[in-house]
């Protein structure tokens, strides 16, 4: 199974760094989003991600334009009508997902793979939406996605070992790992990281300590880069409550039950960076 061709769905964080890696790596990209602004502002993520390569020596200006010239607009789920693959990068959202991808199995090419970036929804369910289940997988990418090197590589229970074989090997032309990680709510990465930031997150609304005090004592006593509470902001927190709303209702179990303090937050529109105010504030 040979992929050149590869429509990226969704512009946001995760979607423009997932078509910036591809167009670096030689694929042609199609970058859709729903807002026309979504993609501007994708776009202009990426160039200035390129733009930074190119002054510190990583890249010519050349190689910038012609990464550039690999990736085109998307604003129509019909050009999907081409590709080999399909990485769905919108919402993490199981309706809205479920939604694409019955649509994306009337569209896209018979043989085309229908990947999603999705942090904790069962791809199994995704892939029930289509009439190919073998040719849906998760293709979990992390963020930022240009500096990062991991991709969890995510089989569903009808994923066909062709197209999980395709997929790694798509995966290291991108210069990631892969690693192979079985359907259950939040895979590897997010089981783990997810209640972690959780219980960051009540221990603030405890009052145990400040927000610098928690992200403080993660990053110099566990040499965590970056605090659980700076993460979730980068994450975004809309995405972090999903994901532990998935894995409250996945495993059944109160111990990944969301913190209200998380809650209020996503409904005051405080969803992190993205939107300017999280946990921390950001110009
Ligand atoms: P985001 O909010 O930054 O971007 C989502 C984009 O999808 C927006 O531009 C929105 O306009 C677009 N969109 C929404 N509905 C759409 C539709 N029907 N068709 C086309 N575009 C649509 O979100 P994000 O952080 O990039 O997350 C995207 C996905 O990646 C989610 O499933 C998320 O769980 C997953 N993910 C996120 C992270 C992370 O750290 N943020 C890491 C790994 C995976």
């Amino acid at each position: 199974m040979t992929i050149q061709k590869v429509l990226v769905i969704g512009a946001g964080q995760m979607g423009g760094g997932i078509a910036q890696v591809c167009a670096q790596a030689g694929f042609d990209v199609k970058l859709n989003d729903i807002k026309e602004a979504s993609y501007t502002k994708g776009i202009g993520v990426i160039t200035k991600n390129l733009s930074r390569n190119v002054e510190k020596g990583r890249m010519t200006e050349d190689e910038k334009n012609a990464v550039l010239g690999r990736i085109t607009m998307s604003l129509d789920l019909q050009d999907a009508a081409d590709v080999d693959i399909v990485i769905e990068a919108a919402v993490e959202n199981m309706a809205i997902k479920k939604t694409i991808f019955a649509q994306l199995d009337e569209i896209a090419p018979k043989h085309a793979i229908l990947a999603t970036n999705t942090s904790s929804l069962p791809i199994t369910e995704i892939a029930a939406a289509t009439k190919r289940p073998e040719n849906v997988i998760g293709m979990h990418y992390m963020n930022p996605v240009p500096v990062m090197k991991l991709v969890e590589i995510i089989r569903g229970l009808a994923t066909s070992d062709e197209v999980y074989e395709a997929v790694e090997e798509m995966t290291r032309k991108l210069s990631k790992t892969p690693v192979e990680v079985n359907d259950y709510p939040g895979f590897v990465a997010n089981r783990v990281l997810m209640p972690m930031i959780n219980e960051a997150i009540y221990t603030l609304y405890e009052g145990v300590a400040s927000k610098e005090a928690i992200d403080d004592v993660m990053k110099l006593g566990m040499n965590h880069p970056m605090g659980p509470l700076q993460l979730a902001d980068f994450i975004g927190l809309d995405t972090c409550l999903y994901i532990m709303e998935t894995l409250h209702e996945g495993f059944g179990d109160s111990k990944y039950r969301p913190c209200p303090l998380l809650r209020k937050y996503v409904n005051a529109g405080w969803l992190g960076k993205k939107s300017g105010r999280g946990f921390y504030e950001y110009s």
